[in-house]
């Protein structure tokens, strides 16, 4: 990708990052282009705590699901304990 096509991009997002968007975060930032490290191809464009983020989890799909379903259980545990107070 040239500087050109990089800085195009980020202005057809209006520099919103693909994951904040997800969750409804609209708040323009930064944008770092994330790619494949081992096909070294381009995906989409994080900022840079989402970037870091996926960086954590070793850029695994696994591991950021395992992460989703052991936060689940503690939301859950969460929402029991204080239901019973
Ligand atoms: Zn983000």
């Amino acid at each position: 990708m040239t500087v050109e096509q990089r800085e195009a991009t980020i202005k057809s997002r209006q520099s919103r990052c693909d994951i904040c968007v997800l969750i409804g975060d609209m708040t323009p930032v930064m944008l770092c282009q994330d790619h494949d490290k081992a096909t070294g191809q381009n995906r989409g464009m994080l900022c840079s705590r989402h970037n870091l983020g996926l960086g954590h989890f070793n850029h695994s799909p696994n591991e950021l699901l395992a992460a989703v379903e052991y936060m689940k259980q503690y939301c859950q545990l969460q929402l029991v304990s204080a239901g019973g107070r």
